[in-house]
C-alpha cells in the first residue's frame, strides 16, 4: 500500500474486547483507533455463543469498575451471567461511551513493523488498512485463537462441524440429529447438557475427563445486588489485592486440621457454596499439598459416582491423572446428571484415539461413528496464539514469532524487549484467565495508559525494556510456581510425577 494511505494516529488499539473498550475510552483523548476482526464488540464474549455459554465468576465482580455511575445503573439478571447477557453489557458500555466511533470493525490486524528512523509502528490490516502510530495496546486475549482439529479428512465429512469458539449467531438446530462432540473442558461441559436435550443422540468423545462442580446459577437477588452497589468502590479496591482478583479467598485451616467428618462437611458445604471456587479453597493448602489436594479430588470423584448410575461410565468420568484445580475446575449445570440420559454415550478416546473425519463422521482407532454434526470444543492455541497469528517485527528486523520461538519472554507481561511502544494487556507471564480478567484488563490499561501519558507529558520518544528485566521476570514468576506461597499447582503437578 502507498505512503499516501496511510492514516496516522497516537495509539493503535488492537481487540475490542473488554480490556481493548476500556483502553479506548481511557486514552480517548488521544488520536485512538481500535482494530477488531468481529463486527461487534465484546471479545471472548462475542466470538463464544455457543449453547450455555456463561460466567463463572459473579457478575457482580465479573463488570467494569471504571465508572461509579455505569455499575449503579446497570443490573445482571442472574448470578453468573449467560453470553447474550455478556454481549449485551459490552454493546450497552460502547454506546454509553461513545466508543463505537473509535473502532473499524472486520479489520483483522495481519502484519506490524516498528519503523526505528521514525518512533513508529506500522500496522497493516486483512482489509488494506495501514495506521502509523506512536504506541500499540494488544488487547488481544488469551484465549482468542481457536484449536482446530488436527485430523485428516475434514473436507470430507458431509454433515456440519463447528468450533465453540466460532458459533454461528443464528445459531445451530440440532433437533433429529446425531451429533458428536470433542472436548470435555469449561465449554464442553457448559454446552453438552443443552444439546443432549435438542439431538437425537450425543456422543462425547473424552479424552482427559474433568473436575466439575454444579455452578449454583440463580436469579441475582435485590439484597445481594444492593450490597454489591452500596460497596462498590472499597470491593474493588479489595480485589485487586487479592489472588486471582476476585472475592474467593483462602481459609487459615490445612486439610490435615481437620477429622474426616470436618472434612467432609467443609466439602459438602464448598460443593453446595454455589461458587465454583469454593471446592478448591476449602482448606488453605489444597493448592500446595499433594495429600490435601487428593482428599479434595476423592471428593469430587465421590459425587461423580453418586451422580452417574453406570458405574462404569462413572469411572470413565472421574479424573485421576491431575490434582484438582491443575486445570481450571469446570462449573456445569447438569453436566454429570446428562450422562444418565439415553441418548448420551460416553466415548473413551484416550485408549482409542480420534483418527480421523470419514465422510458419515468420525473414526476412532476402535469404532465408526456415523454423525450429522460434529462439534469441537477443543479449547485455544492460549496467550500467545493471537499475537503469533500476526507478523510482528520490532527493532533491527527482529521477528516476535522468532523472539518467542523457545517460549514468550516479557517483562511484567505487558512489554517485550526490542519491540518498544508495544504493550500487551493479559498478555504471556500475566495471571491472565487464572484471574477476573475485567479488573486485572482495567488495572493493566491504566498501567499502560500512565506510562503513554507521562511519555506524552515529557516529549519521550521510545519506550523499551532491557533481556535482563525480562529475565528476572521470569524468574519472579518461576519463583511464584515453584515457591512456597499458594496456589502451587506445579509443585503438585511434579509431586504426582515423581
Ligand atoms: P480446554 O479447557 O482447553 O479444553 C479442551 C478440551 O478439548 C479438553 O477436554 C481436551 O482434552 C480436548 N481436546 C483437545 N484436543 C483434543 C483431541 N485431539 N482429541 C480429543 N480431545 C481433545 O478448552 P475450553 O473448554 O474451551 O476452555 C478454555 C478456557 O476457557 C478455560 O480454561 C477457561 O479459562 C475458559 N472458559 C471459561 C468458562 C467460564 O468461565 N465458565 C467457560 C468456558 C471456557 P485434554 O484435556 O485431554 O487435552
Amino acid at each position: 500500500m502507498s505512503s499516501t494511505n496511510v492514516e496516522t494516529v497516537d495509539v493503535v488499539i488492537i481487540g475490542a474486547g473488554f480490556s481493548g473498550m476500556y483502553a479506548i475510552h481511557r486514552l480517548r483523548n488521544y488520536k485512538v483507533v481500535c482494530l477488531e476482526a468481529g463486527d461487534g464488540v465484546g471479545g471472548t464474549w462475542y466470538w463464544n455463543r455457543y449453547p450455555g455459554a456463561r460466567v463463572d465468576i459473579q457478575s457482580v465482580e465479573y463488570s467494569y469498575g471504571f465508572d461509579e455511575d455505569l455499575q449503579q445503573e446497570w443490573s445482571w439478571p442472574e448470578y453468573f451471567s449467560a453470553q447474550p447477557d455478556l454481549e449485551r453489557y459490552a454493546n450497552h458500555v460502547a454506546d454509553r461511551f461513545n466508543l463505537r466511533e473509535h473502532i473499524r470493525f472486520s479489520n483483522p490486524v495481519t502484519r506490524m513493523k516498528f519503523n526505528e528512523a521514525e518512533n513508529l509502528w506500522h500496522v497493516y490490516t486483512a482489509t488494506g488498512g495501514h495506521f502509523a502510530c506512536r504506541h500499540v495496546i494488544a488487547a488481544t486475549g488469551s484465549l482468542t485463537a481457536p484449536n482446530l482439529p488436527p485430523w485428516p479428512g475434514r473436507e470430507q465429512f458431509k454433515g456440519e462441524i463447528y468450533h465453540t469458539a466460532r458459533w454461528p449467531a443464528e445459531g445451530v438446530d440440532f433437533s433429529g440429529k446425531r451429533v458428536g462432540f470433542i472436548g470435555t473442558g469449561s465449554t464442553g461441559i457448559q454446552a453438552m447438557p443443552i444439546i443432549a436435550e435438542q439431538a437425537d443422540e450425543l456422543y462425547v468423545f473424552q479424552r482427559t475427563p474433568a473436575y466439575c462442580m454444579p455452578s449454583g446459577n440463580r436469579p441475582l437477588d435485590e439484597a445481594h445486588e444492593r450490597d454489591w452497589k452500596d460497596n462498590y468502590p472499597q470491593r474493588r479496591e479489595h480485589i485487586l489485592q487479592t489472588y486471582g482478583a476476585s472475592m474467593v479467598e483462602y481459609p487459615e485451616f490445612s486439610a490435615h486440621d481437620c477429622s474426616p467428618e470436618q472434612r467432609e462437611e467443609i466439602l459438602e458445604k464448598a460443593w453446595n457454596s454455589k461458587s465454583a471456587f469454593q471446592l478448591i479453597v476449602a482448606f488453605s493448602d489444597v493448592m500446595t499439598d499433594t495429600a490435601a489436594n487428593e482428599i479434595v479430588c476423592e471428593f469430587a470423584r465421590g459425587k461423580i459416582r453418586s451422580i452417574v448410575k453406570d458405574p462404569e461410565v462413572a469411572e470413565l468420568l472421574c479424573p485421576t491423572t491431575y490434582p484438582i484445580g491443575g486445570k481450571r475446575l469446570c462449573v456445569g449445570n447438569g453436566y454429570f446428571e446428562m450422562y444418565n440420559r439415553d441418548n448420551v454415550t460416553l466415548v473413551d478416546v484416550k485408549t482409542a484415539p480420534i483418527v480421523e473425519f470419514t465422510e458419515s463422521g468420525l473414526r476412532t482407532a476402535a469404532a465408526q461413528y456415523d454423525l450429522d454434526v460434529i462439534i469441537t470444543a477443543t479449547g485455544f492455541d492460549a496467550v500467545t496464539g493471537a499475537m503469533d497469528r500476526i507478523d510482528i517485527e520490532g527493532c533491527n528486523n527482529r521477528k516476535l514469532k522468532d523472539k518467542w520461538a523457545d517460549g514468550p519472554t516479557t517483562y511484567l507481561g505487558a512489554m517485550v524487549s526490542g519491540f518498544p511502544n508495544m504493550f500487551m494487556i493479559h498478555g504471556p507471564s500475566t495471571p491472565a484467565a487464572q484471574a477476573q480478567m475485567i479488573t486485572t484488563g482495567e488495572w493493566q490499561v491504566n498501567w499502560t495508559a500512565d506510562i503513554i501519558d507521562a511519555m506524552e507529558r515529557e516529549g519521550l520518544n521510545r519506550i523499551d525494556v532491557t533481556e535482563e528485566a525480562e529475565q528476572e521476570w521470569a524468574q519472579e514468576v518461576d519463583m511464584g510456581v515453584l515457591g512456597t506461597s499458594p496456589p502451587n499447582v506445579t509443585l503438585i503437578a511434579t509431586a504426582h510425577a515423581s
